[in-house]
C-alpha cells in the first residue's frame, strides 16, 4: 500500500500556525498519513544567485523575478521550529520546491544545507531562461520541439545532481497547450531510467489538471507506463497554492502510482481499471472514491472484452446512474471491440491509442 501523502503543497503567507491550522484539518478529512508543506526557493532572498539566467531589466522572466525574493529562509525555518515542537495529531514534514537551472547546482547545494529539509523537490520551470508557465508568455519565436527536448534535458540533470528528492511536474510543459510534433516516449523512456537509477521520486501533479486544464492527471499515460516498466517511483501531488486544494484527486493518483496499478485511464469523475470490471467513481469536491461500479468481464483472444448484452445494459444504466447520483458531465468508457454498440448509444469517440478505443458521452 502506497502512503496515503500530497507531496506538493504550497504555503500561504504569513507563516503562523493559524495559516496553517486549515491545512491540518483538510489533511486529516482526507485520512492523509502525513502533511506535507513546502514553499518556494523563489521565496527567499539566499536563492538570489540560483537565478542569474533569468535575471533582466527587459524580458518577461526578469521581471518576474524582480517581485520576489520576499522573505528569508531563516522565517520559515523559525515556523519549521515551531511547528515541530508542537503535536498536531498528524506528522507534518516540510520541504522546499527549488527552481532547477543548470550549473548552479553548488548554489543550490549551499542554501539546502542551511537546513536539514524532509524534502525537496527540484522543478525546471526555465528552459535555457525561458519560463513556460509564466503569464502571457510569448510562444511565437520559439521552436517547440527543441524546448521539450531541453525540458526533459534539465530534468534528467536535475535527478543527477542528487539535491532532490522528487522531480516536480515532470511532464508539465504541455501546460503551455502547445504540443511538440515529435514523439516523447524517448525522453519519457530516458526520464525514468534516470530517475529510476537515482532513486528519485517523479510527482504526479493534479494541479496541471484542475489549474491549467492540461487532459491528464499530470502525467501522460506512456510516461506512467514506463515508470512501472523501470521500477520509478511516483507520488500523488496537488501542487496546490491554497490548503483547499490540499489532496485534489488524491485516490485517483494514489491507484496511478501505485506499482501494483497497471495501464490505466482516469477522467474527472470515472477511473477506469484496465481490466474493464469496474468504473471507480470520485467525487468532484474532495477527490475520495465514492462508488465502484462493476461490470462482467469476458475473456477471448487474451484481451478482456465485455459481453455485447452486457455492454448494452449496464452501460445505459451506469450512465443514469451517475448522472442521477454524480451529476457528471460526462463519462469516458473503453473497450477494445464493439466500437459500433458505443456509437448506436450516442458516444462521440475522442481519440484512440493503441488499439483501444475512448469514447466520450455526454449527457
Ligand atoms: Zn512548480
Ligand atoms: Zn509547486
Amino acid at each position: 500500500m502506497m502512503e496515503r501523502i500530497d507531496h506538493h503543497v504550497h504555503f500561504e503567507l504569513p507563516y503562523t500556525l493559524d495559516n496553517l491550522l486549515p491545512y491540518i484539518e483538510r489533511a486529516k478529512a482526507l485520512q492523509l498519513d502525513e502533511l506535507h508543506i513546502l514553499d518556494h526557493s523563489h521565496r527567499f532572498v539566499e536563492f538570489k544567485s540560483v537565478y542569474e539566467e533569468i535575471m533582466s531589466d527587459t524580458t518577461l522572466e526578469g521581471k518576474w523575478i524582480a517581485r520576489k525574493f520576499k522573505s528569508s529562509i531563516y522565517d520559515y525555518i523559525e515556523f519549521i521550529k515551531l511547528v515541530k515542537n508542537q503535536d498536531f495529531g498528524i506528522p507534518i514534514k516540510f520541504g522546499i520546491e527549488v527552481c532547477y537551472f543548470e550549473n548552479k547546482e553548488q548554489e543550490i547545494k549551499h542554501v539546502l544545507e542551511l537546513y536539514p529539509f524532509d524534502f525537496v523537490i527540484g522543478s525546471v520551470h526555465f528552459i535555457d531562461g525561458f519560463g513556460y508557465d509564466l503569464d502571457n508568455q510569448d510562444y511565437s519565436n520559439v521552436n517547440i520541439d527543441e524546448l521539450y527536448k531541453r525540458y526533459f534535458e534539465l530534468e534528467i540533470a536535475a535527478i543527477k545532481s542528487e539535491l532532490f528528492s522528487i522531480i516536480g511536474h515532470p511532464d508539465a510543459l504541455k501546460l503551455s497547450g502547445i504540443n511538440p510534433t515529435i514523439d516523447l516516449y524517448d525522453y519519457y523512456d530516458a526520464l525514468v531510467n534516470e530517475a529510476s537509477i537515482y532513486n528519485v521520486s517523479l510527482d504526479m501533479n493534479s494541479g496541471l489538471y484542475y489549474r491549467y486544464g492540461v487532459n491528464h492527471l499530470g502525467m501522460d499515460t506512456q510516461l506512467i507506463k514506463l515508470a512501472k516498466l523501470y521500477d520509478a517511483s511516483l507520488v500523488p501531488s496537488s501542487d496546490a497554492h491554497k490548503y483547499s486544494d490540499l489532496g485534489n484527486h488524491m485516490d485517483c493518483m494514489l491507484r496511478m502510482c501505485d506499482k501494483q496499478t497497471t495501464s490505466i485511464e482516469c477522467s474527472d469523475n470515472v477511473y477506469i481499471t484496465d481490466d474493464f470490471n469496474s468504473f471507480e467513481v470520485y467525487s468532484k469536491n474532495n477527490g475520495k472514491l465514492v462508488d465502484t461500479i462493476s461490470f462482467k468481464p469476458h475473456t477471448q483472444k487474451g484481451s478482456v472484452m465485455l459481453e455485447l448484452h452486457d455492454i448494452l445494459s449496464d452501460i445505459k444504466e451506469f450512465f443514469a446512474y451517475m448522472h442521477e447520483y454524480y451529476h457528471v458531465e460526462h463519462v469516458v468508457a473503453i473497450s477494445n471491440e464493439e466500437k459500433s454498440i458505443y456509437e448506436a448509444l450516442g458516444m462521440e469517440k475522442i481519440y484512440s491509442k493503441e488499439s483501444i478505443n475512448y469514447y466520450n458521452y455526454t449527457f
